[in-house]
């Protein structure tokens, strides 16, 4: 009999010798048991509510909000719209640009993954019209609905960093991971940087991102690859922020700061990347300086570098705002997050559209850890909307970045809404704002297979 993924990871820990299988079972179940607790409704008395219900992206959120409404619902009419083939565990990039998983372990064919019974379109959304309820597509037409589940993700803006294109990632050795290829062209130039040493800069963006832990990954994973070369005193590193500080939830910034003075990488604040010039290695920033009467100032400055991890402004996908579905003012209207209510999920004009994942307009981290959260309050408020109840359900703001200290451990930042830390047992059995080697043994080895086999089957 064929291996499952599961069995397969078991046993590459086993031979890490990390830890043993008992010990690596052990973890898992009681991980297990809190999961079960926490989170999956059994929805023993399924509804038995009408209506068709569409879903506009078949990622982390798409696919697993249609599992669990057929576990919710008696005989649900559901479509799902998305192009891709393949469905990426995106977390699994920044293990691949550090050489610890490869490729292919990350995707599974699209079809694959497709909860059975759902209608799959195979197609892109082009623009919703929200008071007539259908969905455009490229190739198919108008797609009416009754319920629409709006989880597309979120729309790199690579074409905002002056010099680079998605097409080139990796020119000039100027990577970033938010992308499949060009996390696959990062592990080579991360490890020759640990080889042979040089001048390392790193950065995130100014806008609201996805796992904003990532780019702090990328960074000190290079610096640890330096270590295990012993070639700490070849390399000079330092890191970009566009906030106001490396980190903002007050439970594990302390820690995370330590980190970066002990390994001598300084961080700098307020600061936006705007172009690379790839042919002559140097990145071109402005530093933003805001006055005492709150009026700001840009001060360009540049820094030539040898490796350079860098991230792209980010929005919502261009379609969002174009159907009228973006935030129409404050500080997520800007890049066209959708206008939702933060507790309940639903739109804000139109209560027959939910939305959750990295398009939504909401002040919590944009990863797929918060989707595992939003996703029952999402099942729950559509349901009741579908039977005509008033939704009840109340997302709190969960989510969770486990930010990948050295190869072996990983500060598991767990917050709400209120930036409050949220450890989740059985983690909390430790200090949780220190970096710990268990949160590396779940995020390397517990959290995919927990994504491709629990979360997308809506049993988690
Ligand atoms: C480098 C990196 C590291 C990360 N690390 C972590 C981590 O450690 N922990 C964590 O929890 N999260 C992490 N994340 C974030 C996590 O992957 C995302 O938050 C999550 O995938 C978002 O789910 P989603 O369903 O909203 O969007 P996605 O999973 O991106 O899915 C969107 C889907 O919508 C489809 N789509 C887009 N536009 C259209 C359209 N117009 N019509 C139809 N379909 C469309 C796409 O094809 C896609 O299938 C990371 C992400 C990246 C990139």
């Amino acid at each position: 009999m064929a291996k499952s993924q599961f069995e397969k990871e078991i046993e590459k820990l086993e031979r890490s010798g990390v830890i043993s299988r008992a010990q690596f079972l052990q973890i898992m179940a009681a991980a297990g048991a809190f999961m079960a607790l926490g989170t999956n409704k059994a929805y023993a008395a399924k509804s038995s509510t009408k209506g068709r219900i569409v879903i506009i992206g078949g990622g982390a959120a798409g696919i697993s909000m249609a599992s669990r409404l057929k576990r919710a619902i008696k005989n649900p009419d559901i479509t799902i719209i998305d192009p891709s083939d393949r469905h990426f565990y995106q977390p699994g990039f920044t293990l691949i640009s550090s050489g610890v998983y490869k490729a292919d372990e990350v995707w599974k064919p699209q079809a694959d993954c497709m909860p059975s019974d759902v209608k799959w379109v195979k197609d892109v959304a082009t623009l919703v019209d929200p008071a007539k309820c259908w969905v455009e597509t490229a190739k198919n037409g108008k797609i009416e609905y009754d319920y629409l589940v709006l989880v597309p993700g979120l729309q790199i803006n690579w074409d905002k960093v002056e010099g680079i294109s998605k097409e080139t990632l990796g020119a000039g050795n100027a990577h970033s991971i938010y992308d499949f290829e060009g996390a696959q062209r990062t592990w080579p130039a991360m490890k020759a940087f640990g080889e042979k040493g040089g001048r390392g800069i790193f950065c995130d963006t100014y806008t609201k991102h996805k796992c904003g832990g990532a780019p702090k990954k990328v960074c000190l994973l290079s610096w640890d690859n330096a270590r295990k070369n012993d070639n700490l005193d070849k390399i000079s590193m330092h890191y970009y922020t566009g906030s106001k500080q490396l980190y903002n939830v007050p439970h594990f910034t302390p820690r995370l700061e330590e980190i970066y003075r002990e390994r001598n990488i300084p961080v700098d604040v307020n600061v936006r990347l705007k172009g690379i010039d790839t042919a002559a290695k140097r990145a071109y920033f402005e530093r933003v300086v805001t006055a005492e009467d709150g009026t700001k100032s840009y001060i360009p400055f540049n820094e030539d570098y040898d490796f350079m991890h860098f991230m792209a402004p980010q929005s919502a996908p261009d379609f969002v705002r174009e159907s009228g579905l973006s935030w129409r003012e404050g500080s997520l209207a800007a890049d066209g997050w959708a206008e939702v209510d933060k507790h309940t999920l639903i739109h804000a004009l139109y209560p027959n559209i939910i939305c959750f994942g990295d398009c939504a307009g909401i002040p919590t981290s944009k990863t797929s850890a918060a989707i595992r959260k939003q996703l029952p309050i999402a099942v729950e408020n559509l349901v009741a909307t579908m039977e005509g109840h008033a939704p009840q359900a109340i997302y709190n703001g969960y989510a969770a970045c486990p930010i990948v200290t050295d190869y072996g451990h990983v500060i598991m930042a767990e917050f709400d809404y209120d930036k409050k830390e949220q450890i989740t047992f059985p983690l909390s059995l430790f200090d949780m704002s220190k970096e710990r080697w268990i949160a590396w043994v779940l995020k390397v080895y517990g959290l995919k297979p927990i994504y491709f086999n629990l979360m997308l089957n809506g049993l988690y």
